[in-house]
């Protein structure tokens, strides 16, 4: 009985790890079939001055439709698309597609930023920098409008090709955001060293500033640590009044949250910023 169990017990796992293998090769299925149709869809979520409470940038966020019309969630493909090198092309249409609309905004009057997350396997691309720009001067976006995305992971896999990355971007007139600031191997030194412009708090330190002593400490220590080297702060996952008031109070520039808006379609990101920007 016992054994009869204990092969029920193997054969359930084994039926799971399947079903996982599965579940993979269908999503990275879909993915390829999307690239080579073109067909990613790409969202907007408004980032707001948080002293103005005017709309001042915003991220594109890719999103993968399936065969049911529901969206997969970028957790579930983008690890996926890193390994098997996908999330190069992957990239290069997302930041098309974000400079295409970017065009939209511009013709109606809204001139903000937008960021784009670069993955750390961009960064070991040979000519991440010649295709960016080159992306940007066929899409005709000046890139003081382009602000990358990337996260601590990504900059610390090999420090003098980074640099000479994070530089390159510099002088063409790129922003660089180190993402998630604070959950990785955070080096104070390389702050200094790279070009970075902007610091986003992670979104758990957000999350949970209000409940717990020591993640509000750590939002303090990362918002002195912005002023103190003259880096733009932006707080991600702000979602009730009561987090953005403490972020305002205590120094923090600019907010992105569901508290003002989820990430939105193409479309819709227009409309809310036409809103804004006549109503704020
Ligand atoms: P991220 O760059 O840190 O993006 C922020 C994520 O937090 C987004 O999830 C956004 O929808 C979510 N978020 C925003 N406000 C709130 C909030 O108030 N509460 C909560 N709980 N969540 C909020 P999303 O769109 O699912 O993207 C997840 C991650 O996937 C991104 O994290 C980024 O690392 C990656 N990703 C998304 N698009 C791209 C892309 O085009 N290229 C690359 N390489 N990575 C991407
Ligand atoms: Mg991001
Ligand atoms: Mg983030
Ligand atoms: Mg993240």
């Amino acid at each position: 009985r016992a054994k009869h169990e204990g092969r029920n017990r193997f054969c359930f796992f084994s039926d799971d790890l399947e079903k996982q293998l599965l579940q993979r090769h269908k999503i990275e299925l879909m993915l390829r079939e999307a690239l080579s149709r073109e067909q990613l869809e790409v969202f907007y979520q408004p980032k707001i001055d948080l002293n103005t409470g005017k709309l001042c940038g915003a991220e594109a966020l890719v999103r993968l439709r399936n065969h049911d019309g529901g969206l997969v969630s970028p957790i579930d493909f983008i690890p996926l698309a890193e390994e098997t090198g996908l999330v190069v092309e992957l990239g290069a249409q997302v930041l098309r597609q974000a400079c295409r609309e970017h065009k939209q905004w511009r013709e109606h009057g809204i001139t903000i930023p937008i960021s784009v997350n670069i993955a750390a396997a961009q960064f070991a691309e040979e000519e991440i920098v010649e295709s960016i720009l080159r992306i940007l001067k066929n899409m005709a976006i000046s890139p003081e409008y382009l602000e990358l995305e990337v996260t601590e992971s990504a900059l610390m896999q090999d420090f003098t090709k980074t640099e000479q990355i994070l530089g390159a971007l510099a002088n063409a007139g790129v922003s660089i955001a180190i993402d998630d600031f604070g959950t990785g191997y955070s080096s104070l030194a390389y702050l200094k060293k790279f070009n970075v412009d902007v610091l986003k708090i992670d979104q758990s330190f957000v999350r949970d500033m209000l409940s717990n002593g020591s993640d509000l400490d750590i939002v303090k220590t990362i918002i002195s640590l912005a002023r103190n080297m003259n880096l733009k702060l932006v707080a991600e996952g702000i979602e009730t009044q009561e987090q953005e008031s403490i972020l305002k109070q205590l120094g923090c520039g600019i907010g992105q949250g569901y508290w003002y808006s989820k990430p939105l379609p193409a479309d819709s990101f227009l409309k809310f910023a036409l809103s804004t920007a006549t109503f704020a």
